[in-house]
């Protein structure tokens, strides 16, 4: 396990961990962690997040409900009968496009990679609890790990919010459920004042700088299964630390010497919602993403983020995806419904903000891969980080027969 130190992303001032935010300059923080060696990026024989331990920030504990190595599945080419086109990224180059099943993880959602790491550096620093805004993946994650490892867990949820599924199955947990009037940002302000001495902050954005760390495992498990470099990645993106995790894990392959490519990472937003798309487009990514944003009716409520009073974390995702030379792209409600049902014909069930990613595999905005010629083939891996059976919206997509069925409102926004 590597040794970390937190730092300022803006002034690069140095701070002690948990911190959230730079004393200095009050922006976000990122840890750094010491370089990996080959043999610290190979696979341990410990369970769950732990079986790639070397690539982790350093923890005296190892909670695990048996997270990780997620399934990757081929996707068959499209059945040219006009019904599954979608999944081609240009239509002259042949992709080869797998699935990542993080929607595999014990409760259902990729964010139980985080709260494994959460947990384990909750209990190494005696805390009472994790706590966090949610009203969805992260919250039923949060109070599933702090369970596990015997804490307490407070969820902040907003009245403006709809109290569904997701919150029910965290108080069966045992999490503490509080209603803050307003929306998610004024619940994240709520978990912000909670967070104190001693209690661990998890909010599922940037706040917490040890949980992006979390899935650099995921790269290292998709060089083990596909024995190369994919050229594309496409997650699907709220705040991002997500997409900026697994950038991270390549760089960590290339850097120890096991791998000499990189992929380009594709950030997808829906587009009734999409802050960092309209930031990666703009001459000024800070200014764009200061501006208000306009939020519209989602299915794809897990990745409606209009960052609201933590803007500046946005730039994170958007500097790893640049670092990539990737990009972050948009899809609209159909699009998504489209993906959506098309997974679920293949037997996979995912919930909507899963399946924009698969739905952005056809936008010709994707950039070529990283290599002086066009290959004839290309490796593209579509992360699909929550399953659709605790997402209502997933159900509302696939109960329509066409594509033009009204979105439900976005919740998280
Ligand atoms: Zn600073």
């Amino acid at each position: 396990m590597r040794e970390f130190t937190a730092r300022c992303v803006r002034c690069r001032h140095r701070t002690g961990f948990p911190g959230y935010r730079c004393p200095a300059c009050g922006s976000p923080l990122a840890l750094e962690l010491a370089p990996v060696s080959a043999a610290d990026c190979r696979p341990t024989p410990q369970a769950g997040l732990w079986r790639y331990a070397g690539l982790l920030p350093r923890t005296g504990h190892a909670v695990t409900l048996g997270e990780g190595t997620t399934p990757l599945l081929p996707m068959a080419p499209p059945r040219h009968d006009g019904a599954d086109d979608h999944v081609n990224v240009h239509s002259d180059v042949h992709t080869d496009v797998h699935i990542k099943l993080e929607s595999l993880n014990p409760s259902l959602s990729f964010k139980d990679r985080a709260m494994a790491l959460a947990a384990s550096a909750a209990l190494d620093r005696g805390l009472d609890g994790l706590v966090l805004a949610s009203t969805g993946n992260a919250a039923v994650s949060a109070a599933a790990y702090a369970a596990a490892a015997g804490l307490r867990c407070r969820v902040f949820c907003a009245t403006g919010s709809r109290a569904d599924a997701k919150v029910e199955t965290a108080r069966a947990h045992g999490a503490e459920v509080e209603l803050v009037d307003g929306d998610y940002s004024d619940a994240y302000a709520a978990a912000t004042r909670a967070e104190g001495e001693s209690w661990l902050n998890v909010t599922t954005t940037y706040r917490n700088p040890l949980l992006t760390e979390a899935y650099r495992p995921i790269a290292a498990e998709l060089v083990e299964d596909l024995g190369a470099v994919p050229d594309v990645v496409v997650v699907p993106v709220g705040a991002g630390p997500l997409l900026r995790g697994i950038w991270l894990g390549f760089t960590d392959l290339r850097d120890a010497g096991l791998t000499t490519s990189l992929p380009r990472m594709v950030g997808v937003q829906a587009q009734a919602c999409a802050p960092l798309v309209r930031a990666w487009n703009a001459a000024d990514w800070e200014s764009s993403l200061r501006e208000p944003v306009a939020v519209g009716p989602t299915a794809a409520t897990a990745i409606a983020d209009a960052l609201r009073g933590y803007e500046d974390e946005g730039l994170l995702t958007l500097a790893a995806t640049r670092d990539s030379g990737g990009a972050v792209v948009a899809v609209d409600e159909p699009a998504i419904t489209a993906a959506g049902r098309d997974l679920a014909r293949r037997g996979v069930f995912v919930e909507p903000a899963a399946a924009a990613a698969v739905a952005a595999l056809r936008i010709s905005a994707v950039p070529a891969p990283h290599t002086s010629a066009v290959p004839s083939r290309w490796r593209a891996v579509a992360v699909l980080t929550g399953h659709g059976a605790k997402e209502p919206s997933a159900l509302a997509v696939l109960a329509g027969q066409g594509a033009e069925e009204p979105p439900i409102p976005g919740r998280n926004a």
